[in-house]
């Protein structure tokens, strides 16, 4: 049944002794029985950590004075979902969906929702354009679940322009002006034997290649391992005799990476590639129509959607999304009770919950925060081996789209970037006004340039004006007639994730270098969870969801949401048996939590599952090679 803050607050507020007044108020407030009948768990866990605080105090125990004199906050969770960003916000919000009185945190480390997904207003005159520095795009036609939750929350969408043959002419360049060219739709104005090359030496086979990837297990067939050493470059180099052909590719792998081609491993490459939805075709990934991930935007930016999902969350009578919120330590505990974990933030406070969700780019986690026991070996490895490309935005906002005027589409590429031309693509970024009170502003006109990899680091340290003159140095070689009017804009604005997003740090996803991503991708080890040791009842602990372990388009918003789905589903179910079977439970695990001694021992793969263990004996031996 639910009930009202209102109604708790004066029916129990005034009973809560100030013993304890580091308490918060939601666990006040359950320890003096304002918590509904099915939170009776957490109730009842929060007296006793009441009870058990109070007593120790009035004793003078060291443990308890320190805990009250340094201001721990105890929070009592049945879900705890780790990053606030698309898929961890999605997680909170399908498992409420399910069951709505679950108690449920979303703790987020920055001032804001959203992780990779940022939108900007950019004042320009009298009107507020949305700008996206992160997550822009999305394939109407195949990312199902971003649509649906656009159409949910009345979010429009608008059609890239310059995806149909009548909206302009596209622009190539190589570095240089004389290199410059122009063409018409998909095919890019390259030299024959480039573009035969490119096609039927590369394309072709990278398609019949990625068929053999299996999705779910993308390490598990023959040629896996031999596909894994080799580098998507090397593998560029043996098939193609043109180096503009090379370029081009790499050029192409370096917008999807935020990194070279040499850097990713090639079984890497081909599970994205046959992630990409129903086709599985590389066209659905880098393609220039309406059909790729390159086709639609979102009006008002992306991160509305997140920002919709946590107001969603907060409607719920005990589910709480917290910015400033960085966890730096995920413990097991020794104690196998209700509340199984101990998660704290840096600012020192607890929450003990019964399941966790570590939600984001996951090498980010296994970087930052600690682990007690610490991660199976090969999260481990993932996190030391796997890193996140470079991509970055600069918005050029201009008093009309010149580009059009001259026939062209403003869709154009530099596959040869430098410091000093930086930009490696543009799009048309017309129509990303904020609407005003109801009704549409004047509408402004864009341009929207990606920066990515090494190029990105360097431009990255740069100061403000050095970093503008590049990009638009950068227009000016891809739309020389009209450099006059591209070098005079109305605003300017960019965004380098790396170094302005302490939590993220970086491009679109994780990359896999050559020899890692058959024994260590996040999809081998993080796509299921690790589990407490109850003899023969492996409970799970620790859940992973992020777009990078989501089987439908990693990398994504869309495999963010998908991804989220999944676990949330997980979740659910798992809740619901340890809800049947242990009614009642959890006791003492209050009392024990400030007498317990820091979990030891390590996570060990037991028919399947990982498994923590406090035996260290077992552990070590484990970590020595068995573990895997
Ligand atoms: C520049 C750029 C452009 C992109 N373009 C597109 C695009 O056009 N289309 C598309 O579909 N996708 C795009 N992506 C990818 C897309 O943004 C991601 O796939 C998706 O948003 C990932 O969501 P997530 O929830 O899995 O991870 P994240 O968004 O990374 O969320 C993780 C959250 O965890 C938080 N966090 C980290 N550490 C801690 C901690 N210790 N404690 C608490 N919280 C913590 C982070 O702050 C973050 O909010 C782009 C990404 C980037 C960076």
């Amino acid at each position: 049944m639910r009930y009202t803050m209102a109604a708790k607050r004066s029916a129990h507020e005034a009973q809560v002794p100030d013993v304890l007044p580091n308490l918060t108020q939601q666990s006040r407030l359950a320890a003096t029985g304002g918590a509904p009948a099915t939170t009776q768990v957490v109730k009842k866990t929060v007296e006793k950590i009441f009870e058990a605080a109070t007593t120790v105090v009035k004793q003078g125990a060291t443990q308890a004075k320190n805990l009250v004199s340094e201001k721990v906050v105890i929070q009592l969770a049945d879900v705890l979902v780790i990053g606030g960003g698309l898929s961890g916000l999605t997680v909170a919000e399908a498992i409420l969906e399910k069951s709505k009185t679950l108690r449920v945190f979303v703790l987020e480390a920055s001032d804001r929702v959203g992780g990779r997904i940022k939108t900007d207003t950019l004042h320009v005159g009298t009107s507020n354009l949305a700008i996206d520095g992160g997550a822009s795009w999305i394939n109407k036609k195949q990312h199902e679940n971003i649509v649906k939750m656009c159409e949910r929350f009345g979010v429009e969408l608008c059609e890239q322009y310059g995806n149909k043959m009548n909206e302009g002419r596209h622009v190539v360049v190589r570095g240089q002006p004389d290199t410059r060219r122009t063409y018409h739709g998909e095919i890019p104005a390259y030299s024959l034997l480039t573009l035969w090359e490119i096609q039927y030496r590369v394309l072709r086979k990278i398609e019949i290649l990625s068929k053999k990837v299996p999705i779910e297990e993308p390490w598990n067939f023959p040629e896996a391992k031999s596909l894994d050493k080799e580098s998507v470059a090397s593998y560029f180099e043996k098939k193609l005799r043109t180096a503009a052909a090379r370029s081009a590719l790499d050029a192409t792998v370096m917008h999807l990476f935020g990194c070279h081609s040499s850097q990713v491993s090639l079984l890497h490459f081909l599970h994205l590639v046959r992630c990409a939805g129903e086709t599985g075709e590389l066209k659905t990934l880098l393609g220039t129509d309406e059909s790729s991930c390159f086709g639609t935007r979102l009006v008002g930016g992306a991160q509305q959607i997140c920002e919709k999902l946590a107001e969603t969350i907060r409607t719920y009578e005990d589910a709480h999304v917290e910015t400033n919120a960085r966890v730096v330590q995920i413990r097991a505990r020794n104690l196998q009770g209700d509340h199984p974990i101990v998660v704290t933030t840096a600012d020192n406070k607890k929450y003990l919950a019964r399941t966790v969700v570590i939600a984001g780019c996951p090498s980010t986690f296994v970087n930052q925060c600690s682990f007690v026991p610490r991660m199976p070996l090969p999260i481990e490895r993932f996190g030391a081996v796997s890193f996140r490309g470079t991509l970055s935005r600069a918005i050029v906002v201009y008093p009309g789209p010149f580009w059009r005027g001259a026939g062209f589409s403003g869709f154009a590429r530099n596959i040869d970037p430098s410091p000093q031309q930086c930009v490696s693509a543009v799009y048309d970024y017309c129509g990303m006004q904020m609407p005003t009170e109801g009704s549409r502003v004047r509408e402004n006109s864009a341009l929207v340039c990606l920066i990515s990899g090494d190029v990105a680091v360097e431009v990255g340290n740069w100061p403000d004006e050095k970093r503008k003159e590049s990009v638009l140095a950068s227009l000016a070689l891809m739309f020389p007639k009209a450099s006059e009017l591209s070098a005079t804009p109305l605003a300017y604005y960019d965004y380098f994730p790396h170094r302005e997003d302490p939590f993220g740090r970086g491009g679109p996803m994780t990359v896999s270098p050559p020899g890692q991503y058959a024994e260590f991708s996040a999809f081998r080890h993080l796509r299921k969870p690790l589990a407490h040791s109850r003899d023969t009842d492996n409970k799970p602990l620790i859940y992973f969801a992020s777009a990078e372990t989501s089987a439908l388009f990693p990398g994504t918003m869309e495999g963010a949401i998908a991804c989220g789905k999944e676990i949330a589903l997980e979740v659910n179910t798992y809740l619901a048996s340890v809800g049947r079977r242990r009614a009642g439970g959890g006791e003492n695990e209050s009392e024990q939590f400030f007498q317990e001694e820091e979990a030891g021992g390590m996570f060990v793969l037991r028919d399947d599952v990982w498994v923590a263990t406090n035996n260290p004996t077992q552990g070590k031996k484990s970590r020595g090679g068995n573990s895997h």
